[in-house]
């Protein structure tokens, strides 16, 4: 019988796959602890940096596995703190990941797929179709590049990634365990020790995995709407006409419910002009979501050739959401930013990095977490 030669990637480990590994080497399982630090907290990828494990066991550790982080194809960043790096995954695609500083809070929005396979009708990720799922180390290790442009300084006070979005490129509930083990290390103090609330996922709404999700993790959920009847969101996310919207209401709620405390679910709508940004829209929305503790965002949809699609005016942007204010809802409008470096989550890059294609690249430009508040004063 052949052997496996193949080195294990300890990157994309959950302390208990860690604890396991060590197992299998017969090795003392809290060096899972020590090893998952030296990766995450210090952004270590060679074992002989790490001061605290003996020689022998890091030869023994060289020889069966490693630690290696997507391919970085480039990293920019922008005038306003703005971040971004295009990484290389196994399949030879490429993703995108996006840190944004607000105040306080610095959110990065995490790939999980090369391209997507549900063709939602005005996003140019769906128009590349599906080539890959990311494993979870690809997964992670965006957070691993990101937290180390920061630099590693154990015990940092002042955390730069605060929050982490799964609205990259791709569904994440269709690389339900890799984008699970992935969110698992983000929450885990011995990976970025961030909140569960800060962790969010947005899905489209694969309602059998939105049940999944609620038995093996606790992170905040966001639905990807852009639709308020059923008959259109039919056209613009497809996959509504498997999973219609009562079900993937209902389903939202019991996930939210499960989480035994208050938590909000966030409705994402983009809108798109003369398609579902009308004042009758707006009416469904109310009637729909009446009942459901949720936070809005709308985002204004951003253009890409020969998407079909416009921006709405600022007006009708500010009118939808008046009305939804008015219906005593909490909504929020997503502006741009990094425009210098074409920051923007999800929807930059083909699924091959091409030299030449990439002039001609669509960009979509995607805003995260500077959700504002079109008028002022505003919650
Ligand atoms: N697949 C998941 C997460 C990635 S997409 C989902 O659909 O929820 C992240 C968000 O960006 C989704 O709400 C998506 O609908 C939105 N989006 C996609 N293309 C867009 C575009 N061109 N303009 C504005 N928002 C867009
Ligand atoms: Fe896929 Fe989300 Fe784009 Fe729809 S909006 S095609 S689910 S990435």
């Amino acid at each position: 019988m052949a052997v496996s030669t193949a080195k294990v990637n300890l990157l994309g480990l959950t302390q208990p796959q860690m604890e396991s590994f060590f197992d299998s080497i017969g090795e003392k399982r809290f060096r899972a602890g020590q090893v998952m630090k030296w990766i995450h907290h210090f952004g270590v990828d060679d074992f002989d940096a790490m001061s605290n494990i003996g020689k022998a066991l890091r030869e023994k550790l060289k020889a069966s596995a490693e630690i290696r982080g997507p391919e970085i194809v480039s990293e920019d960043i922008s005038s306003d703190g703005t971040r971004k790096w295009v990484v290389r995954v196994a399949s030879g695609s490429c993703v995108e990941t996006v840190y944004i500083p607000q105040g306080g809070r610095g959110t990065l929005c995490v790939s999980s797929q090369a391209g997507c396979a549900l063709d939602c009708s005005f996003c140019s990720t769906g128009k590349q179709g599906f080539n890959s799922n990311l494993t979870a180390a690809e997964v992670i290790g965006q957070v691993w590049i990101a937290n180390k442009s920061f630099g590693t300084v154990p015990a940092k006070i002042d955390r730069a990634i605060t929050n982490v979005v799964m609205m990259g490129m791709g569904e994440p509930l269709l690389n339900f365990d890799n984008v699970v083990a992935a969110m698992h290390i983000m929450m885990d103090d011995l990976g970025y020790g961030i909140s569960k609330r800060k962790v969010t996922l947005s899905t489209s709404g694969v309602v059998p995995m939105i049940d999944e999700l609620a038995k093996v993790i606790d992170v905040s959920l966001a639905l990807s709407l852009h639709a308020p009847n059923d008959e259109l969101r039919d056209k613009l996310v497809p996959i509504n006409r498997k999973y219609p919207l009562k079900m993937l209401l209902e389903a939202c709620q019991r996930y939210i419910s499960q989480l035994g405390e208050k938590r909000f679910l966030t409705i994402e709508y983009t809108l798109l002009e003369g398609v579902n940004d009308q004042p009758e829209h707006a009416r469904q929305m109310i009637a729909l979501l009446a009942g459901i503790e949720c936070k809005i965002n709308l985002i204004p949809f951003n253009p890409f050739p020969h998407s079909g699609y416009e921006r709405p005016s600022n007006n009708a942007i500010r009118r939808f959401q008046d009305a939804l204010h008015k219906a005593g809802f909490n909504v929020t409008v997503r502006t741009t930013r990094g425009d210098d470096i074409d920051a923007a989550c999800g929807q930059l890059v083909g699924q091959v990095m091409d030299r030449t294609r990439r002039s001609e690249r669509y960009i979509a430009v995607r805003e995260l977490q500077s959700d504002v508040s079109a008028a002022a004063g505003r919650s």
